[in-house]
């Protein structure tokens, strides 16, 4: 991405928000460190905009962590960048899909960067992807991300994979096994937070997920490709094909009908979800997971509903397991803080 079109991305964003509101502007996909020169000079312009307008914003890089050295380390540590570093577990797990071009799997170099990282930066997080093939190592996978003392754990499914040979009861043993190293790292004084069951519990807490929670693209989310293309998620990019979900250009603007288009497309029209006890506690609104599984936005897939009933049980055991833990509740009380309770992991404003 230019310089220029990440300006005007920045722009877009800071003129469609609020004032009140504060940004997260996280660069992800590809590998944002193949060119740390720009992303640099597009922290800079944030900082610039966020003092003129007097906004809070927050910077977030996902990285495949092979190219992290002390020199990218100094600047995120010095704009307070938070750092993700994509990391799908232990050594087998991980090599089998995040291979160098010459096929040799990236893991020594990505955990030695990381645990450097660990070492100068707070917050750090990973971001492990699982697909149908690695899913039955996740609780091994937390384990070993526990271990190295990770502090934020985020566990994503691949929604491009097929799902069709996982059961749902399959997931169901497999989210109860993370939900045990869940709690035992906290047995043993170690605070982790995870995705996985930290934002069911906090939406349980809250009695269902609020309004602002639910899925904001095209509205409160937007994707950034390196041509400008604007998409409703960063999600959608993809191969940045010019789609039906692309709504414009920073160049030219928006295309207003296909964002109306996109924002009647987001909620939830499963009909065997309306009577479903566990609702309010599911994200069958996401709009991206839902078009890739099913190719409709507002259509969740029967893998989608296995998870979300699986990660709702893990939670609910979690939390009964953990509720005389002081350190878990202290973690609670800083997650609410941190997030106000408010939309629940989910990236903003990517570009
Ligand atoms: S990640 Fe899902 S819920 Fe969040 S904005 Fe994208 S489509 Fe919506
Ligand atoms: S758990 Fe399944 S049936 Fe229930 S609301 Fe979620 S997707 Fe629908």
């Amino acid at each position: 991405m230019s310089l220029e079109t990440a300006r005007k991305a920045v722009d877009f964003v800071m003129e469609l928000t609020p004032r009140e509101q504060a940004i997260d502007f996280c660069f992800f996909g590809g590998e944002p460190l193949l060119r740390f020169d720009v992303l640099r000079d597009i922290a800079q312009y944030v900082g610039e905009r966020s003092r003129e307008t007097q906004r809070p914003v927050h910077l977030n890089v996902t990285t495949n962590g092979t190219l992290l050295n002390d020199a990218v380390l100094e600047f995120f540590d010095r704009e307070r960048v938070h750092l993700c570093v994509s990391l799908d577990g232990p050594q087998p797990v991980h090599d089998r899909h995040r291979r160098y071009g010459d096929g040799r799997g990236s893991f020594s170099d990505v955990v030695a960067n990381l645990r450097t990282a660990l070492g100068e930066l707070r917050g750090v997080q990973v971001n492990a992807v699982y697909g149908p093939d690695t899913v039955g190592l996740l609780p091994e996978t937390v384990g070993f991300f526990v271990e190295l003392k990770v502090p934020v754990i985020h566990l994503n499914m691949d929604i491009c994979a097929s799902w069709t040979e996982v059961t749902g009861e399959q997931l169901q043993g497999i989210y109860m096994a993370v939900a045990d190293q869940y709690i035992s790292a906290f047995e043993r004084g170690r605070e982790v937070g995870m995705n996985l069951i930290d934002s069911k519990i906090i939406v349980f807490l809250k009695d269902g997920y609020s309004a602002q929670d639910r899925c904001g693209m095209g509205e409160t989310e937007w994707g950034f490709a390196p041509s400008g293309n604007i998409y409703p998620c960063e999600r959608f990019i993809g191969e940045d094909n010019g789609s039906s979900l692309c709504l414009g250009n920073v160049h030219v603007g928006l295309d207003s009908v296909r964002r109306c288009a996109v924002v009647e497309s987001r909620g939830n029209r499963n009909e065997e979800c309306v009577s479903c006890g566990v609702r309010q506690f599911c994200m069958n609104w996401c709009g991206c997971t839902n078009h890739y599984l099913t190719g409709r936005a507002d259509l969740a897939a029967p893998i989608m509903c296995a998870s979300e009933r699986a990660a709702i049980q893990a939670a609910s055991h979690a939390l009964t397991a953990l509720r005389q833990n002081q350190l878990f509740m202290d973690h609670l009380m800083r997650y609410v803080h941190e997030r106000q309770l408010s939309h629940a992991w989910n990236r903003k404003g990517a570009i």
